[in-house]
């Protein structure tokens, strides 16, 4: 029996309104405090979502005993603070992603948790969602042969309400922060071999004043010579977003999978043609990651995406912004190479 955790949000974020505290609830859980860092929009934030507590006082929030676990979804640059008084203060942690936006913070975050003996796990929704697992059970065995290449088409019309800090400027913002690391958390696990360079370009197209890229192409190459090639938009309206993964014995071609609702189709095209794939998980990613970190929390199983993970797939993302800031081509850091 999963335990059910009293929750306390760390940030008053869009993400936190629109989807994790549904999900919260949806899996039982209590969200009993909101912490932001204006009095008025914390005390505001609680009222709109009928949570009891409101703070702006982060030590207050973190030694607050109405609270087993936290969710971090302050911007992106804020994670490690939040996430180091939570984690001193003995609560779990489920951060936002990308988990930090230098791989130093990463580190720091990953140690923190340690430390503290806390449960880390990062939002990273694809590794959850049926489909993705899916792919990686076919590819797991051999469906699909020897894995050559990647492509993933992570293109879509970035929502109104969503046009502020993600096209500023400031540190963490950009569709390759955004999008990218998303790519990175299933395509990591998928081949299982480390990440060795990338070549990427960024471009601003949108209909707005953007300070930061707000599209990408990138390739990256694995171990072994497999290529992964990652499009990443803020500008695509009507683009399907597309995961295929291309082998010497077979295809997989996904639609409609890189998003946290349980959408999507599965093919496989292998000398016998083509088939779809049942995907047997159709819950919503977020429940499936909410039950994770509950059974992390007394011991039983993994999170979906732990702080490990989570770096990794940060690494690719600074190595694709670093690619295209210096038009060469970039090593992907890992742990050993830091
Ligand atoms: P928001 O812009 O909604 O919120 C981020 C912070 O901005 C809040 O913590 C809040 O600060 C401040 N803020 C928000 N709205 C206002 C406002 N009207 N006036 C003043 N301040 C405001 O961010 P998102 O929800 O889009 O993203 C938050 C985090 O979640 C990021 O790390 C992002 O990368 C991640 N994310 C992950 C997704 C996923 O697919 N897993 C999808 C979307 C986001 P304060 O708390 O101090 O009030």
């Amino acid at each position: 029996m999963q335990p059910k955790l009293r929750w306390g949000l760390m940030g008053a974020s869009d993400i936190a309104e629109t989807r994790m505290l549904p999900a919260l609830r949806r899996c039982g859980h209590r969200v009993t405090a909101v912490l932001s860092a204006s009095t008025d929009r914390a005390r505001d934030y609680a009222a709109r979502n009928d949570i009891p507590l409101a703070f702006a006082d982060m030590t207050a929030f973190s030694s607050c005993e109405e609270i087993d676990a936290v969710y971090v979804s302050s911007v992106n640059d804020l994670h490690l603070a939040q996430v180091r008084a939570a984690a001193e203060a003995g609560k779990h942690v489920l951060c936002e992603k990308p988990v930090a936006t230098t791989l130093a913070d990463a580190g720091a975050i990953i140690a923190c948790c340690r430390t503290g003996g806390v449960v880390l796990a990062v939002n990273h929704h694809l590794p959850a969602a049926g489909t993705h697992r899916a792919i990686h059970e076919l590819v797991a065995r051999g469906a699909i042969g020897q894995p050559l290449a990647v492509g993933v088409q992570h293109a879509t019309l970035l929502p109104e309400r969503l046009r502020g800090w993600r096209l500023s400027g400031v540190a963490g913002a950009g569709a390759v922060f955004d999008l990218s690391c998303h790519d990175a958390s299933v395509i990591n696990p998928l081949l299982g071999t480390r990440a060795i360079e990338t070549t990427a370009i960024t471009a601003t197209q949108g209909p707005w004043a953007a300070r930061s890229e707000d599209v990408s192409m990138a390739v990256i190459r694995y171990e072994g010579d497999v290529l992964a090639q990652l499009h990443d938009s803020f500008t695509s309206p009507y683009t399907p977003t597309v995961f295929e993964v291309h082998g010497d014995a077979g295809s997989i071609r996904a639609v409609d999978v890189m998003t946290p609702e349980p959408l999507g189709t599965v093919m496989l095209t292998d000398q016998s043609g083509t088939q779809e794939i049942d995907v047997e998980d159709r819950r919503h990613t977020y429940d499936i990651t909410l039950e994770a970190f509950s059974g992390a929390v007394v011991g039983d199983g993994r999170p979906v995406v732990t702080g490990e993970d989570a770096y990794h797939a940060l690494a690719i993302s600074l190595s694709i912004l670093e690619s295209a800031a210096t038009r060469q081509r970039v090593a992907v850091r890992s742990w050993d190479t830091q």
